[in-house]
């Protein structure tokens, strides 16, 4: 199949060159500058795995502007604030007949698709698997070749032959996919995951497995989901695993499978980018006002993010 990977930071080079290496016609888009210099200087990315192995592995890099192929799917991978400035820039190689598929995290990325895709047309999921770029060509891909899982849905809900198609690629190149027909569930069991720990590690600047360690974990995490979960069962969304579930989910996650990581959200603040933080937790206060819910725990969360983000920008 022909891929074009929209955003080509950790996780569009990750999904992209393990489906470039599972036999797939993949090209890289990308706004960066640093980031393409450096690519086109060195002849590809330097990928890791756990931080071991690190080679130069080629790839097909693009701007949005010297892009003229016509691929089959477009997989998105950018940061919800950047999306619809690449929105904009691509929309010249957009067609009836392409896909639009991500996996990115929080919610308001599906609004933007549908200004350029039709609804039938939309895959969207979420990925538990954890990826960081080190810098401008830079990528370390966590976890062993296998590690992590995602789910997938289409906004219809009614998987078409170009779905099974992407779920086969997606499953050779080891990303474990699970295909859903709970399209809002899916997405917004994954929001309400980070909303508990993307957001507490990187307000306190902890690897995962040191709140997952945390005597009161439970506690603050419990406030989170049954905020979070009140709101969706006002909303008329069934998410895919009960609170018990979803807090026994959180334990596993930090504690077990990624003790030492730092979710992707950290990876903004240190930088000094802008976080995701309202898409997460101020999306899922912004849905509780809709249906008469004051969201307090996540609204309070949602500011103090911003004020460290301000404290950083005016340091
Ligand atoms: P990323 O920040 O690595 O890349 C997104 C875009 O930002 C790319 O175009 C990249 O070139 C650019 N970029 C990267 N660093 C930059 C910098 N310092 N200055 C300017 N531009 C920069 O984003 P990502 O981690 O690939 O995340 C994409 C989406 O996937 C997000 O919604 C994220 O929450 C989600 N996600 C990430 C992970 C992860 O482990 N990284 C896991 C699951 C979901």
């Amino acid at each position: 199949m022909k891929f074009a990977m929209i955003g080509a930071g950790a996780m569009g080079l990750r999904y992209g060159i393990l489906l470039q290496e599972a036999g797939n016609d993949v090209t890289f888009i990308d706004t960066w500058q640093p980031h393409i210099d450096k690519i086109r200087e060195q002849g590809g990315v330097y990928v890791s795995r756990d931080h071991q192995d690190r080679h130069l592995t080629p790839i097909k890099l693009e701007t949005p502007e010297s892009y003229k192929g016509d691929p089959d799917i477009l997989i998105f991978f950018t940061k919800q604030m950047q999306l619809a400035g690449f929105l904009k820039r691509c929309e010249h190689f957009f067609n009836d007949r392409q896909y639009a598929f991500t996996c990115m995290n929080g919610m308001g990325h599906i609004e933007k698709l549908q200004q350029y895709f039709a609804d039938d047309k939309i895959i969207a999921g979420t990925a538990l698997i954890a990826t960081v770029l080190n810098g401008p060509g830079d990528v370390d891909f966590m976890g062993k070749a296998g590690a992590g899982k995602m789910n997938m849905a289409n906004l219809t809900e009614k998987p078409d032959e170009m779905t099974h198609q992407l779920f086969d690629e997606l499953k050779k190149a080891n990303m474990n996919p699970t295909l859903t027909t709970n399209f809002r569930g899916t997405l917004m069991t994954k929001v309400i995951f980070n909303s508990v720990i993307n957001t507490l590690c990187t307000l306190f600047e902890i690897q995962m497995g040191e709140f997952g360690n945390f005597p009161k974990a439970y506690d603050l995490g419990r406030q989170l989901i049954d905020e979070a979960y009140d709101i969706c069962e006002r909303a008329g969304i069934t998410l895919v695993s009960t609170r018990d579930e979803e807090m026994h989910a959180l334990d596993i996650n930090t504690r077990i499978d990624m003790p030492l990581h730092y979710p992707s959200m950290y990876q903004d603040m240190i930088h000094d980018r802008p976080t995701e933080v309202d898409y997460i937790n101020g999306y899922i206060a912004q849905l509780g006002r809709e249906h008469n819910y004051e969201a307090k725990t996540h609204i309070f969360l949602t500011n103090l993010v911003h004020l460290a983000e301000y404290h950083r920008a005016n340091q």
